[in-house]
């Protein structure tokens, strides 16, 4: 356990000098130090431990510090940490390619790593842009989108985030400007209304002629509202998509791995799409990486037309660090019964959630997989909120009016209680005193 007084210098260095994300540099959101985490717990600086219901924004999937990612991330280590890819190839990349072709949806074979997740978008897009660029038909040069989407934080991700909340006027004289449907209204677990993904259809159908690909988080919307919407808007979307010659993008980056209740969230829908990007979970949140998936008639057609190559290549393509401990990650998690593991944390989160559900101040409740959402009528005060679920053991960091879990599936039972009840609990006090 560190000192006071050096917890106190740490701190007052971080508050200011270091940038922390969506933060104010002159008032700050309080963070809280960390020393080591394992399993399902944080452990602060001043012996403080919090059960974790954030998985790091979706990434550790299999806890913290699990010993088969340490020890594979020590040996690659001491082997080969990392090398250009450029010219060169190696044993993790090799083996991680392997099994994501095998995991993804069928014909997904040709891929591409990189860096991050708002990277893989970018990587996305441009495969998209070159696609239809090889074929002659350069004029099919912009996007469709749905409402209320995340897509990450680089610009041409941006430009398809949800305008509202991406906050596309700050950034207006630079972003292009893309198509947007409304996002979906019929829910995962409601019947099918075929009306919703009318709006979708009139929008491609009416640019159909400038329209490169359609890029939508598959059934799960995440960091633009964390919502679920129905399988069969995403079979509309791939029919779409098909009828009015566009390409379908998968953005996979929060769902990727089994947090929806399905491998892929694609999978719920029996879809294909024509590129899928996955990140975050990939390496079980050890490090970043991110992969961009393309069926082979995409990676073909881009390299028979000048200049024949994909225009991409980051520096720390393929580092075989990142993709060894993804190769371990993956095989943990096939090695699991992760498919009912993932179906015991959704029963306890709707179980645990449920108190909230009659709640005046509570709008929604809603849980898939093993993603838990208290959607709240107004917004919460993020460093009032997160203070009474420190003060309650866990780890929960609510954004706008959405106070959510997704804990690693590794925690059991008993913590999975705990984390609901300190919602709960927190949730209903939210209400009490304004
Ligand atoms: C987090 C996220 C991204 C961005 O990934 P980064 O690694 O943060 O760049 C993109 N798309 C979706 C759906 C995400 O959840």
């Amino acid at each position: 356990m560190e000192s006071k007084s050096e917890i106190r210098s740490l701190l007052d260095f971080d508050r200011d000098h270091l940038w922390h994300p969506y933060t104010s540099i002159s008032e700050p959101l309080p963070v809280l130090p960390v020393a080591s985490a394992s399993g399902v717990r944080l452990r602060l600086m001043d012996g403080r431990e919090l059960i974790d219901g954030m998985a790091s924004w979706w990434s550790v999937i299999h806890g913290y510090g699990h010993p088969r990612l340490v020890a594979a991330l020590q040996e690659q280590a001491a082997s080969l940490s990392h090398v250009m890819f450029g010219g060169l190839t190696h044993r993790p990349a090799v083996e991680l390619g392997r099994r994501l072709v095998a995991l993804a949806p069928d014909g997904l074979e040709r891929v591409f790593l990189c860096d991050s997740g708002s990277v893989a978008v970018e990587v996305a897009m441009k495969m998209a842009l070159q696609y239809q660029h090889a074929r002659g038909r350069a004029d099919k040069c912009r996007f469709a989108t749905i409402r209320s989407g995340y897509h990450g934080d680089t610009f041409h991700a941006m430009s398809v985030c949800d305008p509202v909340t991406g906050m596309h006027h700050i950034f207006g004289g630079v972003l292009p400007k893309y198509h947007f449907a409304p996002p979906p209204q019929c829910a995962f677990h409601e019947d099918w209304d075929p009306e919703d993904s009318e709006a979708l259809e009139e929008l491609v159908a009416g640019h159909r002629e400038e329209l490169c690909a359609l890029i939508l988080e598959p059934i799960v919307q995440g960091a633009g509202g964390m919502r679920f919407y129905h399988p069969n808007y995403l079979k509309e979307a791939r029919r779409i998509c098909d009828e009015y010659d566009l390409l379908l993008i998968a953005d996979e980056i929060a769902t990727g791995f089994g947090r929806s209740g399905a491998l892929f969230a694609c999978n719920h829908a029996e879809i294909t799409p024509d590129i899928m990007c996955l990140g975050k979970a990939l390496t079980g949140g050890f490090m970043t990486l991110a992969a961009v998936l393309a069926t082979d008639c995409v990676g073909r057609t881009i390299s028979a037309a000048t200049p024949g190559v994909f225009m991409h290549g980051p520096t720390f393509m393929g580092n075989p660090l990142a993709c060894r401990v993804a190769v371990e990650s993956i095989d943990l998690l096939l090695a699991s019964d992760w498919r009912e593991n993932v179906a015991r944390i959704e029963r306890g989160l709707t179980e645990g959630l449920a108190p909230c559900r009659v709640l005046p101040q509570v709008a929604d409740v809603r849980v898939l997989g093993a993603i838990g959402v208290v959607e709240l009528r107004r917004p919460v005060d993020a460093a009032a909120i997160q203070h009474r679920f420190v003060a309650r053991g866990v780890w929960v960091r609510p954004f706008g009016r959405l106070v959510y879990l997704m804990p690693p599936y590794c925690i059991e039972d008993g913590d999975l209680q705990t984390l609901c009840g300190a919602v709960a609990a927190t949730v209903a006090e939210e209400g009490a005193g304004r």
